[in-house]
């Protein structure tokens, strides 16, 4: 059983903030500065280059850790060890996904994805397109529709589990097989799944998954991004950008490329070390719990959230999934005024975002929110819709980032 008190006693909260966003950037891990202050000054500072060989936590070299650390991210997504590397941002691991899996459906030329889909994949899938210039089409559907558009034309279904905006959830394991039936290939997106809600990427028959670490991982702003490559692909698969790290022997220094083996060849460059040590931080957590008792956790958390501000605030619409099963682990309502109302709340220690046109979303992580912060922030977004202490100039100005 996880002691979701004591996880949360090993997160940072800031005084009075009541945290519903780590489904964009996961708080801080206490141990996290001692960890990286070490990294810098025994390992960076001491060992300067020798690092690579000797440096990291368990002294087993910096060079082995985008693969080391991605086993316990991998446990968490149902991966079989040894099949996922972390590295490059996710955005770069979309582009390194989608362009090894097409090569392995080279008859066809149709990119399957849906409109919920995170623009950056979408743009990610464009440029590809356009840089191949070989007829590729990117047809985007609406999220119901997908099951439908998987014709024998797709080549590679590219979706992101659940939708950054609603929190509506895909069912996985059904459009995998339903791809595999027609001869596609797939790609997920598990930028809102790793950590929130139980993925078996192995069970499911999974071929490439993507994901990153700043969000309900708690990596920390910036931190590697993850690729997965189901064990059947792992030594077919071209990783589309060769870089040195994941040729078959970087330190032979040869002119030309050859794959390194399995997800070794999905490495691109020199790993980010200091982000990989408060990484490190954050999986000790991690370690603590099972996805099991995170997903009940989080579905009692949502769905008391949802009943709380639907007793309270009739002015805003539900537009996540009602039923929990479909939903991941954010809830999101519509609300004309969503942005303003946004900054209010901030101003007020309830930090939630704001996504285009109208969306106020709050992110639900049980290792560090509890039932008590959620009573606590539906009480404070009553007051402020029902007073409409949002409607002031100074809530309605945008800064760059919502
Ligand atoms: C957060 C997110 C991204 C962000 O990509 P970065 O390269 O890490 O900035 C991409 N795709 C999805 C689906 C996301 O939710």
């Amino acid at each position: 059983m996880t002691d979701f008190a004591r996880t949360k006693a090993l997160f940072h909260m800031p005084e009075g903030v009541i945290y519903l966003d780590g489904n964009s950037l996961g708080p801080l891990p206490k141990a996290a500065p001692a960890r990286m202050t070490q990294a810098m000054q025994d390992e960076w500072g001491e060992m300067l280059i020798t690092g690579w060989n000797r440096g990291g936590r368990d002294g087993a070299g910096w060079m082995a850790q985008p693969v080391s650390m991605a086993d316990r991210i991998g446990r968490l997504i149902g991966a079989e060890p040894g099949h996922v590397v972390l590295g490059d941002t996710l955005s770069i691991k979309v582009y390194q996904a989608l362009a090894a899996a097409l090569k392995m459906v080279p008859e066809r030329r149709v990119i399957l994805s849906d409109n919920g889909n995170f623009p950056s994949d979408l743009y990610m899938a464009e440029g590809l397109i356009g840089f191949l210039d070989k007829g590729y089409e990117l047809r985007v559907v609406a999220p119901e529709e997908v099951e439908e558009a998987l014709t024998e034309e797709v080549a590679v279904m590219m979706i992101t589990e659940v939708d950054y905006r609603t929190g509506r959830m895909h069912d996985m394991p059904h459009l995998i097989s339903k791809a595999h039936q027609v001869g596609a290939l797939t790609v997920w997106d598990l930028a809102h799944s790793a950590g929130a809600v139980p993925v078996d990427l192995s069970g499911s028959n999974a071929d490439f998954a993507v994901g990153c670490t700043y969000k309900y991982l708690n990596g920390g702003p910036g931190s590697p991004a993850f690729i997965y490559v189901a064990p059947r692909h792992a030594e077919t698969a071209a990783p589309a950008l060769s870089g040195w790290l994941g040729h078959e022997a970087p330190f032979a220094f040869d002119p030309s490329y050859r794959p390194g083996a399995g997800i070794e060849r999905m490495r691109v460059g020199t790993p980010p070390v200091l982000a990989l040590a408060a990484l490190e931080c954050a999986l000790d957590i991690w370690d603590m719990t099972t996805m099991a008792e995170i997903r009940a956790a989080s579905i009692a958390l949502t769905d008391r959230f949802i009943a709380g501000i639907e007793a309270a605030c009739p002015m805003l619409t539900l537009a996540s999934p009602r039923d929990a099963g479909q939903r991941g682990s954010q809830v999101s309502f519509r609300f004309a005024d969503g942005y303003a109302a946004m900054q209010a709340l901030i101003a007020r220690g309830v930090i939630g975002d704001f996504r285009a046109p109208d969306i106020m979303r709050f992110g639900f992580t049980p290792l560090y929110i509890d039932e008590g912060d959620v009573d606590a922030a539906v009480a404070i977004i009553a007051e402020v819709m029902a007073q409409k202490l949002w409607d002031r100039p100074e809530y309605r100005r945008r800064s760059r980032v919502t």
